[in-house]
């Protein structure tokens, strides 16, 4: 049985004050529960500090709840088109546990539960009349907190109408709830794989996220010819050091994960203790990308508020032109920090 109440988490770890004190007075807009498969990983900081939550999730008066203004690019009911030549649309608001970084804590959680076949409908011939839309990611919420027969409807749908439009398979469940990626499920997405191709897009933030049943889940779709993609978000106390995210690099890749995006936490409200200051994100991606391959290397990201869009950040080895021997050259530093001249 996975955890939904303080008291059932207070018979296997110990609380802290911090976390006793969660929603003490019902401040709180994210429920908690907790898969049966995280439960065991309790035991790890970097796991506790993304699933348990705490009282500092209530003082936080920073953040926004949507800064990313989605709700104003909806396309339909359900779907966001920010970006010219993609779109997310929400498969549902529920997930088999609920991460306390959450960046969509506006929808997440409440219950709104899965997409109807007409909002499904309604979505997929918006993109269809919207030829310039490419890709669509299928996001939430956990798309896989759906039945197997509301996947199979949502995927009859989209790929019916949308056959040329690459769709992403958006989910924690591969590193929560692993055991969800049964033959049956596989079955149907496999049944509706003609056309453009999908991607699996995961979120694991800490090496020991990837366990064996983990690595099974995902092989399950990297075998019937899905790549898989892992966007992580940099959060405090969970991966905000070189080391983690150097192993948690290595172990994406031996998954045949590559790993993608890299965010900086957005500033949602209730998860500024999370918040790592993006100078030093900045030393984390240099330092990090002295030591990683071009695979292994995600692209450290921040979503802009007020719908600005994402925006890679990363350190710049470009210094500009200089004049020299009376010619411009354009001037380096190598990722040893020493200087280079590049002719023009
Ligand atoms: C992040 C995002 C996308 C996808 O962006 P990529 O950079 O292509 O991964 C699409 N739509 C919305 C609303 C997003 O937030
Ligand atoms: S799985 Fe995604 S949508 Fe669900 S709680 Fe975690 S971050 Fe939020």
């Amino acid at each position: 049985m996975a955890i939904t109440t303080l008291e059932e988490l207070k018979g296997i770890i110990n609380l802290t004050e911090d976390e006793k004190a969660w929603d003490a007075d019902g401040a709180s807009t994210l429920p908690l529960l907790i898969s049966n498969d995280m439960i065991p990983l309790l035991s790890c900081d970097a796991i506790r500090r993304q699933f348990v939550p705490t009282a500092a999730e209530n003082r936080d008066t920073i953040g926004f709840l949507d800064p990313q203004e989605e709700a104003k690019n909806q396309g339909t009911e359900r779907l966001v088109h920010r970006y010219r030549n993609r779109a997310a649309f929400f498969t549902t608001d529920c997930c088999f546990a609920y991460c306390r970084h959450c960046f969509r804590r506006r929808f997440t959680g409440h219950l709104s539960g899965p997409a109807t076949e007409k909002e499904i409908n309604e979505a997929a011939d918006y993109i269809a009349s919207h030829g310039e839309i490419k890709e669509v990611l299928l996001t939430g919420g956990d798309l896989f907190t759906l039945s197997d027969s509301h996947i199979d409807m949502l995927l009859s749908i989209f790929k019916g109408k949308c056959p040329n439009v690459i769709f992403r398979l958006c989910t924690r469940a591969v590193a929560v709830n692993p055991g969800r990626f049964t033959p049956s499920l596989m079955g149907i997405i496999k049944k509706h794989m003609k056309g453009a191709p999908f991607f699996l897009m995961t979120q694991f933030n800490h090496p020991v996220e990837l366990t064996e049943k983990a690595i099974k889940a995902v092989s399950m779709f990297v075998d019937a010819g899905i790549p898989a993609f892992n966007q992580s978000v940099l959060l405090k106390g969970v991966n905000d050091a070189e080391d983690v995210l150097i192993e948690l690099s290595d172990r994406l890749l031996a998954a045949r994960i590559k790993p993608y995006y890299l965010f900086q936490d957005d500033p949602v409200k209730g998860t500024s203790h999370f918040r790592v200051p993006i100078e030093r994100g900045l030393e984390i991606e240099k330092n990090i990308r002295a030591e990683l391959s071009g695979l292994g290397m995600p692209q450290y990201t921040a979503d802009l508020p007020e719908g600005g869009g994402k925006v890679i950040l990363t350190y710049s080895y470009y210094k500009g032109t200089v004049t020299k021997d009376g010619k411009e050259r354009y001037l380096f530093e190598t990722p040893d920090g020493e200087l280079r001249y590049y002719p023009e």
